[in-house]
């Protein structure tokens, strides 16, 4: 199956046919216990949280998407990150990106801490800090492949060098570069985390996180640590992901382009002050997005509104189309203020050190068409900027 292409092994890996019913979809396995042959004797399953038939079919499609040795699924993306966090010991140090999301912000500082774990916050574009920032008790670089807010991009060739370099564990949060245009695999990065509640979902209606690993034996570590926890994935949540992941692709690459079109649209606007994309030229890292991301820039885009906080809600408020939600990911769009609701909880100091500022307004672009997105956001800019 791995000589198809991406699309074609959506559809058909892990999704083989049911082979008592014919069924062209696999059926969903909420069984909790699986009867066993014999008295010590184990059968491929014994109980759901150590493993689900539901759960392997969508960890295998997982697996071949993110070109891994092997997959996992959690109850939420935060679980996944969780279980990264826990190959760690006391003393432990992590070099962790400066505009990664508000949750895993507040997993390393308010969390991770308390069992003695220090993290250091540096800015993902720049190798020289990464390099610096590690000392001997550096055991996880954890950055984000398209960052959050500010849409940078980082350098994973150049930081798995340093990882490889220093023995330390090289993670990436692939939420918003999603495997349709991204897989951080192929540029030497050790674990690629995502969250499913978002593109690999795409409806909004279920949560789910993902690890993939470039080896056997972090898969293993990984698979220990979920099965010791207990975060896995439910059989119906596991079946909504791996429905969404069958058309993730069209979704993904349909979604990039119309958040192109929106953004160049942003650019040129009298009352924006800047837009944050990495498929527009002006992006600090638009090269290395070319060549990192593959048929899209991701459906992302933040911008800055040449205007005071209270006219950046007002924007957020008035749109009828863009719903004021968190999250992202969907086939409806979604907009945010990041310093009031995605990135609250950021200390004040660390969102004003990372340019998460007050006029920032960050897009999640769905499927409607750019048309109608477009009038949707002049007209609540209209309102907001008389
Ligand atoms: C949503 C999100 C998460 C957390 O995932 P949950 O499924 O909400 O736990 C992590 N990283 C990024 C980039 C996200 O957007």
């Amino acid at each position: 199956m791995s000589k198809h292409s991406f699309r074609t092994r959506a559809i058909h890996v892990g999704n083989a046919i049911d082979p008592a019913t014919g069924a062209v979809v696999p059926p969903i396995h909420l069984a909790s216990t699986f009867k066993q042959p014999g008295a010590g004797e184990w059968g491929e399953f014994d109980y759901s949280r150590s493993g689900n038939p539901t759960r392997t079919h969508l960890q295998t499609t997982l697996a071949s998407l993110d070109g891994a040795a092997g997959a996992l699924a959690f109850s939420s993306g935060m679980a996944a990150i969780h279980c990264v966090t826990m190959l760690l010991s006391a003393g432990d140090h992590v070099v962790a990106g400066s505009d990664i999301y508000g949750g895993a912000y507040r997993l390393l500082h308010k969390i991770c801490n308390r069992s003695g774990i220090t993290v250091s916050l540096v800015d993902m574009t720049n190798l020289p800090a990464i390099e610096a920032a590690i000392t001997d008790k550096t055991k996880l670089i954890w950055g984000e492949t398209i960052g959050n807010p500010r849409m940078t991009i980082a350098d994973m060739k150049g930081i798995a060098k340093i990882a490889r370099a220093n023995g330390v564990i090289f993670g990436v949060d692939n939420t918003f570069g999603t495997p349709a245009l991204l897989r951080p695999i192929e540029h030497g990065v050790d674990i690629v985390m995502h969250s499913a509640t978002k593109y690999l979902g795409g409806h909004s209606d279920c949560l789910g996180g993902t690890l993939a690993s470039a080896t056997k034996v972090l898969h293993d570590q990984l698979y220990f640590i979920q099965n010791a926890t207990g975060a896995v994935l439910d059989p119906l949540s596991c079946h909504l992901v791996a429905r969404g992941l069958k058309t993730l692709d069209l979704r993904v690459r349909e979604q990039s382009a119309t958040a192109l079109k929106l953004a160049t649209w942003l650019e040129a606007h009298p009352n924006i002050r800047s837009v944050l994309y990495p498929g527009l030229a002006s992006h600090p890292q638009h090269e290395l997005a070319v060549q990192t991301l593959d048929g899209g820039f991701g459906a992302m885009v933040t911008f800055e509104l040449d205007g005071s906080i209270q006219q950046t809600a007002k924007v957020c408020e008035s749109t009828q189309l863009f719903h004021l939600a968190v999250s992202l990911g969907a086939v409806e769009s979604l907009i945010e203020q990041p310093a009031t609701m995605s990135h609250a909880s950021y200390d004040a100091a660390d969102r004003a050190r990372f340019g998460i500022t007050d006029g920032l307004i960050r897009l999640s672009v769905g499927l409607e068409s750019f048309e109608d997105l477009k009038d949707d956001l002049a007209g609540a800019i209209a309102l907001a900027m008389p």
